[in-house]
């Protein structure tokens, strides 16, 4: 019987992997070493040949060099991370900024511009409006609100049409769940794609990927990760991916190189040893976010929640666009507590079981206060615009018992004193 389409989940298991390499070892062990000794110095000028992009002779494969450039643990970790999204090739990096700020630097050149969707990640933000812009990039933001037409236009303002290079979303919007439509983006670069100038759209898939979110499969050329989040999972490494077509992810690679920002062999094995539950955790940690947010719904302290399982009622009309774009509600959450920031602070105070940190996608429930912590950096304006306000608490939902959540939850809520109940 052939068996040709097997899951990803259960390719985290082995895929990749030869025992025969490494003494028989079930498990891929970690090769803590800086460089790799050759054969013979002929294997060691093949090998270097290879690297700068010459074919090998008579069939012969790389081998292994030196750490910065490949190292058994990133390269099979890289044969895993491809797998979810159906990408050709994945690159492993050191942090989620770094996957972002190498893929960014290898296709943008001094007067392109960079459509971007607004918010995103304040890193992101701060690297394209702080750095990029240093460097001669044009960049421009639109809304998830916005429509085709209406990003058209913003792009034609710029007098720079034809130099647009890359357009970045981060899809839902941090933290408020607000939904870009990939394919719209993909129209967009299509249109202003020539013959030697494809415009790329490049999609941060942390939140929702990459169980529930596929953008290769919706028309985005690269895919990249913050593995920190919810590849990672258990809020103890940092690092980050990009995943697509070999011939852009081979050029991502070779950036990549030189800027020293890959992952390092301990991480990588930690992620492969996360990639084994990716599936289990984040799909526990889906449910329960459905509990948590259907008891924030119904409670008289709470104002607005922020779900993506609330998109047909919160705002239908991205509702077609959730239908094509997503799998599942994912386990993100903000909700508006009735006051501002003291209630705010007050509910955060008191949680007993959720942390209070920022970050998402751990075993573990997360909570803080996007206004005065991971948005803090946004103009208060444009807080106002994208209902970023003091009212609001994010909840990265992990996978406790939800009872213990909601039991967590209910007394804090219990604790706020409402000072500046709605009238
Ligand atoms: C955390 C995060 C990043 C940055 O990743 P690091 O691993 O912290 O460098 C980028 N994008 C999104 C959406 C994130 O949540």
């Amino acid at each position: 019987m052939s068996h040709t389409n097997i899951s990803p989940e259960t390719q985290m298991l082995g895929y990749g992997y030869k025992p025969e390499l490494s003494e028989g070892a079930v498990k891929c062990p970690i090769f803590q070493t800086s460089t790799f000794v050759f054969k013979n110095a002929e294997a060691g000028k093949a090998f270097f040949e290879m690297a700068h992009g010459k074919p090998g002779h008579d069939g012969e494969e790389m081998g292994l060099i030196y750490s910065r450039i490949n190292n058994p643990d990133m390269e099979i970790l890289e044969e895993r991370l491809k797998l979810w999204d159906g990408g050709e090739m994945a690159a492993a990096f050191s942090s989620g900024m770094s996957a972002i700020t190498t893929t960014l630097m290898t296709f943008l050149s001094p007067g392109d511009v960079l459509l971007y969707s607004n918010p995103l990640y304040g890193g992101t933000h701060k690297l394209i409006h702080h750095i990029l812009t240093n460097f001669g990039i044009e960049v421009v933001g639109f809304r998830a609100n916005q429509d085709l037409k209406e990003v058209e236009q913003m792009l034609l303002e710029t007098g720079h049409a034809k130099r647009l290079k890359m357009i970045f979303v981060e899809t839902p919007a941090n933290p408020t769940n607000d939904i870009i439509d990939i394919e719209m983006c993909r129209k967009i670069a299509d249109k202003y794609s020539t013959a030697d100038n494809k415009v790329l759209v490049t999609v941060d898939n942390t939140y929702m990927g990459p169980l529930w979110q596929h953008p290769l499969k919706l028309g985005a050329d690269i895919v990249l990760y913050s593995a920190t989040k919810y590849i990672g999972g258990h809020s103890d490494v940092i690092a980050g991916a990009a995943v697509g077509s070999k011939e852009l992810v081979g050029s991502i690679k070779k950036t990549r190189t030189f800027f020293g920002t890959m992952i390092d062999p301990h991480t990588s094995w930690l992620l492969m040893r996360s990639l084994e539950t990716l599936k289990v955790r984040m799909e526990a940690a889906a449910l329960n976010a459905e509990k948590v947010a259907d008891y924030l719904l119904h409670h008289p302290k709470v104002e607005k929640v922020y779900y993506l399982g609330y998109t047909a009622v919160n705002k239908p009309e991205q509702s077609e666009i959730f239908n094509k774009q997503y799998l599942s509600n994912g386990a993100m959450l903000s909700f508006d507590i009735a006051g501002g920031e003291h209630e705010a602070f007050a509910f955060l105070n008191n949680l007993k079981h959720i942390k209070l940190a920022v970050s998402l996608g751990s075993t573990e429930s997360l909570a803080e206060h996007p206004a005065s912590m991971t948005h803090s950096d946004v103009p208060y304006e444009e807080k106002q615009e994208l209902n970023i306000t003091d009212k609001m608490v994010r909840i990265s939902v992990g996978i406790e018992n939800y009872k213990d959540l909601i039991w967590d939850i209910e007394q804090a809520l219990e604790k706020v004193q409402v000072h500046e109940m709605a009238v």
